[in-house]
């Protein structure tokens, strides 16, 4: 194996990153070390990239950021077991750590773990050819997903485990945000059997992507409400997935919904929003849910079984950059002409 590799890592406290070389991690006890052979970049990397006041107050630097990742096991550190975790399989990672011992973990919520932390935010991640992961969190791969998508089956889990929070099977599902997670949900609201699935995004280029993926794509400015309302008989749609963390897409999904229905929320809003509990919420008596990361492991499990049943996400990974070209893939998702992007760190 190579002593060194090479990695994009945020170095300097200020917007950008840089190309380093650093030697190959050591896997230490109860960790494995993994090979990187394809990379996705999620909102959180451009965040860091381009260094926003969430990013300026959580990380230290320097860190090798990316969490969203598969690979090969390429060696296991003391303690783990060979026949377990055998050199060379195809694996992928979660990469929320949670600390084993908290309230949360303790009762089968590692997901909110009172002591999480992150690779490729808390800990160096996989934006490099090789990363170092808890044997424990390794997610062994069996051939039957494609490679790229298995790249993307954290965010998958996050579309998962928001898609599969409340039955979607013969009812109306309005998705806000047609990015990457909300593009996902459309795929498993049609495999779940939705009578209708609506996607709302102001980008043309994303509702494109959201027609692609089986949803009816429509302009949140151009008389969604109306729209809707017409689509289900004057009553509203029964679910909102809200995958965009927009407030004027939490206030419209609210009034989209028919009485007693439900809207999940995972998209993060930049700051508090305003909304009208009253004539919104309570008296439609709206259920409002907040969901965060993907269960641990059931979500992973799920994951897994909606992509052998069918579900094909494909269409929304729209773009490859080797990772020395990590500057064209930051300005495209910037751009915002794109779904998925991927990094391909140097294979040794
Ligand atoms: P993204 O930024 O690629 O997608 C958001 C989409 O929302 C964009 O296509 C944008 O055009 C669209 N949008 C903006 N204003 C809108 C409006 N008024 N109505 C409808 N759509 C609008 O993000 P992503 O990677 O798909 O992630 C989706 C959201 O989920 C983000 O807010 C992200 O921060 C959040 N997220 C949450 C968790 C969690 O654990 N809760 C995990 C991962 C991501
Ligand atoms: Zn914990």
């Amino acid at each position: 194996m190579a002593a060194r590799m090479m990695a994009l890592a945020k170095v300097a406290p200020a917007p950008g990153a840089q190309l380093v070389e650093r030697p190959v991690p050591h896997p230490g006890p109860g960790e494995v070390l993994i090979q990187v052979t394809t990379a996705a970049i999620c909102g959180t990397d451009v965040h860091i990239y381009q260094w926003n006041p969430w990013a300026q107050a959580r990380l230290k630097l320097p860190l090798i950021f990316g969490h969203e990742f598969c690979g090969r096991l390429a060696a296991l550190g003391p303690g783990v077991d060979p026949e377990r975790f055998p050199v060379g399989a195809p694996v992928t990672a979660e990469m929320h750590f949670a600390c084993g011992w908290c309230a949360y973990c303790r009762t089968g919520q590692a997901h909110i773990c009172q002591n999480i932390q992150i690779g490729g935010v808390d800990r160096d991640g996989c934006f490099a050819s090789y990363v170092v992961v808890p044997a424990a969190n390794v997610w062994k791969l069996d051939g039957t997903i494609p490679h790229e998508v298995a790249a993307i089956m954290d965010p998958l889990g996050n579309a998962v485990h928001a898609a599969l929070a409340t039955p979607l099977t013969g009812r109306h599902v309005l998705i806000t945000g047609a990015g990457p997670i909300g593009l996902a949900s459309i795929g498993i609201a049609r495999l779940a059997g939705a009578a209708g699935v609506t996607a709302s995004d102001p980008s043309p280029y994303r509702r494109t992507l959201a027609e692609r993926m089986g949803a009816q794509a429509l302009d949140p400015q151009d008389r969604l409400i109306p729209r809707l309302l017409e689509a289900t008989g004057g009553l509203g749609v029964d679910v909102v997935l809200e995958m965009s963390g927009h407030p004027e897409a939490i206030r419209q999904g609210l009034a989209a919904l028919r009485k007693g229905g439900e809207m999940i929320l995972l998209g993060l809003p930049h700051q508090p929003v305003t909304l009208d509990l009253g004539e919104g919420v309570i008296f439609k008596e709206i259920t409002l849910r907040g969901l965060n990361g993907r269960r641990m492991f059931q979500t992973w499990y799920q994951t897994a079984a909606l992509l052998r049943a069918g579900l094909d996400v494909r269409p929304l990974i729209t773009h490859r950059f080797p990772l020395e070209r990590y500057q064209e893939a930051f300005e495209l998702i910037a751009s915002g002409q794109c779904g998925k992007v991927l990094l391909i760190p140097p294979q040794p």
